[in-house]
């Protein structure tokens, strides 16, 4: 798997400032191959990998985690980005019933997926309505129909005076009866041919033309590979869609369709279909694709551990320090948590974690990443006695670490006073400001 992979060509590699060109090439090569193998279309993985390499350059080695996890994260993370984020969750109608409107190639699973999405709708507290507007299969409408019956929902079929043989005439017909039925949300279903088909996409534009869905849904099998850039391209222009369904996930395909699809378009997949049987139907989790994508699965779960561990040993050590209990807070201190910060991205993370600091966020929130550079150099020019000690640092003291960290004495003249000034804020707050923190040791 990918994971091993890259445990593979990060066996020696550890503890370095950033990570190097070399390891983020070797990287993006294999996640280059494991994304091919999942089936991710090729201009696609292209843009990925760039884009993963792009904010690898940019990224500190964490310490709580090496660059094989750390990379991973990177890539974990920017696959949730493109799939979607959160789940989005369906739009409804403001006042009328809900027009929700399935289109996608025959076959890929819209008859099965719109009785699904019915009786999920129905679970919801809904009360929904099928409606069959794919008069072009013989036997279209009657499967529609036997799925409607396994839900227990309605399904509004062509009948005499119900627009036969026209499949806009039925959409038109259906929210009519919607509105005098009371059902307040109506699943569209519409034909589709096995290749993409000018004249039935133009059937599909002018049935949403008709009943102006809220959401327009791209159905697609998730076996279908390296043509689903075409596909859901040839949708998008043709009919446009808000969302895509994922059907077939329970097949042995890694779901590169998926990536595929919502990077090409931008449309989020919202919901996955992963079996014949009508309670086969989730709301789609970007988060469990991605590992799918990528199978990394195991990788991200420790991943996830190692950063929980890391974070409550800092977050305790911190509080500790700043409130008395453990001995004096030193200049290693303060590095570690300027370090701790950039990890967090805001420093307001970690005060916020303290009662009475959201005062400070607006500054912490301003941080100068740049800035936590300068302070590194500096305070790694200090010797040992002079961190833990910091009022021995006099005159020539200053003048040999300003040279060693190629600053200015002034520089290190700042920094050592902020860290004074911090060190007496820090102080206060122990004393008085925040009395008593349940479960801190030494208040
Ligand atoms: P449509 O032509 O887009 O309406 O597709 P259908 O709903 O008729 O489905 C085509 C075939 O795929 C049928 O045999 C379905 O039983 C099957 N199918 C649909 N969804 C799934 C799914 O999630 N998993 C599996 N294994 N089969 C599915
Ligand atoms: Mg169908």
């Amino acid at each position: 798997t990918l994971s091993d992979r890259l445990a593979d060509t990060f066996r020696n590699l550890r503890g370095k400032g950033r990570l190097s060109e070399a390891d983020i090439d070797a990287t993006a090569r294999e996640i280059r191959i494991a994304l091919l193998e999942a089936d991710v279309a090729l201009p696609v993985v292209k843009e990925f990998v760039a884009a993963v390499k792009e904010r690898a350059r940019g990224e500190e080695v964490s310490q709580a985690l090496n660059p094989a996890q750390q990379i991973v994260k990177i890539v974990n993370e920017e696959l949730v980005t493109i799939l979607g984020g959160e789940t989005r969750r369906l739009r409804y109608a403001k006042s009328g019933p809900t027009v929700i409107l399935l289109a996608g190639l025959q076959g890929a699973g819209k008859t099965t997926l719109a009785a699904k999405l019915a009786l999920w709708l129905k679970e919801q507290g809904k009360s929904p309505v099928l409606v069959a507007c794919d008069l072009q299969r013989p036997n279209a409408v009657q499967q529609l129909q036997v799925n409607g019956e396994r839900a227990g929902v309605p399904v509004f079929a062509p009948s005499p005076g119900n627009g036969t043989g026209d499949p806009v005439a039925v959409a038109r017909e259906s929210l009519e009866e919607a509105k005098r039925k009371l059902y307040d949300v109506v699943v569209v279903d519409t034909a589709g041919r096995l290749g993409v088909d000018a004249e039935l996409m133009q059937q599909a534009a002018d049935i949403r033309d008709a009943v102006q869905p809220d959401e327009v849904l791209f159905v697609v099998d998730a076996m279908i590979g390296q043509d689903a850039v075409n596909t859901a391209q040839a949708f998008l222009d043709g009919v446009g869609f808000d969302g895509v369904v994922l059907t077939k996930l329970d097949g042995d395909a890694r779901g590169g369709a998926a990536l595929s699809i919502a990077s090409v378009t931008g449309r989020p997949v919202m919901f996955a279909s992963n079996g014949e049987k009508l309670t086969d139907f989730d709301l789609f989790h970007p988060d469990r694709m991605a590992s799918r994508i990528l199978d990394m699965g195991d990788m991200l779960t420790l991943i996830e551990q190692a950063e929980k561990t890391f974070d409550q040993e800092q977050a305790a050590k911190a509080a500790g320090k700043l409130l008395g209990g453990q001995g004096e807070f030193t200049l290693d201190d303060f590095l570690e948590q300027m370090q701790q910060v950039r990890k967090l991205g805001s420093m307001s993370k970690i005060m916020g974690m303290l009662p009475g600091m959201g005062q400070f966020r607006e500054q912490l929130d301003n941080f100068d990443e740049r800035e936590i550079d300068r302070i590194q150099a500096i305070i790694q020019s200090m010797t040992p006695a002079e961190r833990a000690n910091p009022k021995i640092i006099d005159g020539s003291r200053r003048a040999r670490i300003a040279k060693g960290s190629g600053r200015q004495v002034s520089d290190v003249n700042s920094l050592v006073d902020r860290f004074f000034e911090a060190r007496k804020m820090m102080q206060q707050f122990a004393k008085g400001a925040m009395p008593g923190l349940p479960g801190m040791p030494g208040m």
